[in-house]
């Protein structure tokens, strides 16, 4: 498969994962790739024809039958643009391939992809589906930084004595902060190093198991949910603030509560809440809540942001072709949610896998990001207002700000605006640089350290900018 294609597959399967169950990805999706894509006009609208290949005639009637829409969406999640799938046989390529094609020799078509699947090895997955941890999520692959550190560290400690140092163990923050992400990573790092039994569940499937006994009335299916939920050395349930209202699934999970932590089981938690604000949840759960420890992870600042951005693009050819300078872009413009995050990265890179850029710069990852991101480079900002405050004060234009032009006259004022725009905005250095007449992030430092050298000492350059300052509007 054409490489960029193999990135647009691959990214596509990343996010079939979310969606339909890892045995369905591998019954369905395991042989099958994209073969082309080719734009077209619908309505006046760009389009995407996206050509898959599949293996046999049955898949393919299957995946019509049953995952066009879906696979549909998710292009067009990808592509930001309306999407028309097709599917095409083995050997209807051949047919394609002897009319038109020259032939592939062998040493291409077997070319080993240099990009990491982001779909690990559904074989492995597979095996412990029991578990249901996602091998993925790993220690390794958790960036740290202050907001999450304590979360981290606690967790690590979790998962080298499980049942001994924090019981229960309790994570708490908001959606996208990596909450899930740890829980598998405790999982992860347990199973790999004892022979414990672990099983992850989100609260909905706890409360759709205890449901369906109810549901039953059949006492060997209530004897199964025992087994399954009592029979397990950790337990790991996500998002618990889905249980309040769930009065009896609730009282189950005190029994079953008890019963694990009687026996030294480690019992992790997690919610997008604390504890004591989980108001719909009966007060002896969440006074046992209390018992162990419980740790917030907060929002990333712009440092981990960044350091996150880095370490999602690490691995595809395209990384090479980014610069401190689009990370940064990416980091200061997306929301708190890491998803936000790893949907920039996706974007940009499908993007570019289309457009086939030679280096991936601000106007590249704007274009491919400003429908996306919540600050578009080039939107009218606080950046224009004041460059007019500043040119205005001056006697010169806004032009000559952006200009090459290197003057005294017209570099201080520059220098000055710079100044502003970092003191005074949350714009970026390659941003500001971007409206400055795209100069270099280095020269947007040096003004800035130059105005702050300045103004320890020039009084009347305080007054200035003071001045200035009055007259942003
Ligand atoms: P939550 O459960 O708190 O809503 P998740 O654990 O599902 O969040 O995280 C959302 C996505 O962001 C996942 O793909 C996860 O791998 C990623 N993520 C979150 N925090 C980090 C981090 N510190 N380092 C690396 N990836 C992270
Ligand atoms: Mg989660």
């Amino acid at each position: 498969m054409n490489e960029d294609y193999s990135i647009i597959w691959k990214n596509f399967l990343n996010q079939l994962k979310e969606l339909v169950t890892s045995s369905s990805i591998n019954t369905w999706f395991k042989n099958c790739k994209i073969y082309k894509i080719e734009d077209g006009i619908q309505d006046n609208r760009p389009l995407k024809k996206i050509t898959i290949s599949v293996p046999s005639p049955y898949i393919k009637d299957a995946l019509e039958a049953r995952y066009l829409e879906t696979i549909e969406e998710l292009m067009e999640k990808i592509f930001d643009k309306n999407c028309d799938i097709f599917f095409i046989l083995p050997e209807e390529i051949e047919k394609q391939t002897e009319l038109e094609l020259p032939k592939m020799n062998d040493e291409i078509a077997n070319k080993p992809l240099n990009n990491p699947a982001p779909v690990e090895n559904i074989t492995s997955y597979e095996q412990k589906i029991e578990s249901n941890l996602i091998e993925k999520y790993t220690f390794n692959n958790f960036i740290i930084g202050e907001s999450n550190r304590l979360a981290q560290t606690a967790a690590l400690a979790v998962a080298e004595q499980p049942g001994k140092l924090y019981n229960p163990f309790f994570i708490h923050g908001k959606s996208g902060l990596g909450k899930t992400h740890l829980m598998h990573a405790i999982g992860n790092y347990i199973s790999k190093n004892t022979n414990k039994r672990v099983l992850y569940v989100t609260s909905e499937k706890f409360i759709s198991d205890f449901t369906s006994i109810n549901m039953r009335k059949d006492t060997s299916y209530a004897e199964s949910f025992k087994n399954k939920y009592r029979n397990i050395d950790v337990l790991m349930i996500d998002d618990i603030q889905f249980l309040g209202g769930a009065e009896k699934t609730q009282q189950e999970f005190f029994h079953t509560f008890n019963n694990l932590y009687d026996m030294n089981k480690q019992i992790i938690i997690s919610s997008d809440r604390s504890p004591d604000d989980l108001k719909l949840l009966e007060e002896r759960l969440r006074t046992r809540f209390s018992w162990g420890l419980t740790v917030n992870i907060y929002p990333p600042d712009i440092e981990l942001k960044k350091r996150i951005v880095k370490d999602k693009m690490r691995g595809y050819d395209v990384a090479q072709l980014v610069g401190e300078d689009i990370i940064e872009y990416i980091a200061c413009n997306s929301e708190n949610d890491v998803r936000h995050i790893e949907g920039a990265i996706t974007r940009l890179y499908a993007y570019a896998a289309i457009m086939k850029p030679q280096k991936i710069d601000l106007e590249f990852a704007n274009d491919a990001l400003k429908d996306y991101l919540k600050n578009s480079i080039y939107m009218d900002s606080n950046i224009s207002k004041i460059q007019k405050a500043v040119a205005d004060y001056y006697h010169i234009t806004v032009e000559d700000l952006k200009s090459k032009k290197r003057s005294a006259n017209i570099n201080y004022p520059r220098q000055i605006a710079i100044y502003l725009c970092r003191t005074y905005t949350d714009e970026s250095f390659p941003k500001i640089g971007l409206e400055f007449g795209n100069r270099d992030h280095s020269t947007i430092i040096h003004a800035c350290d130059k105005i702050k050298e300045d103004l320890k000492n020039n009084n009347q350059l305080k007054e200035i900018i003071k001045e200035i300052k009055n007259n942003i509007g």
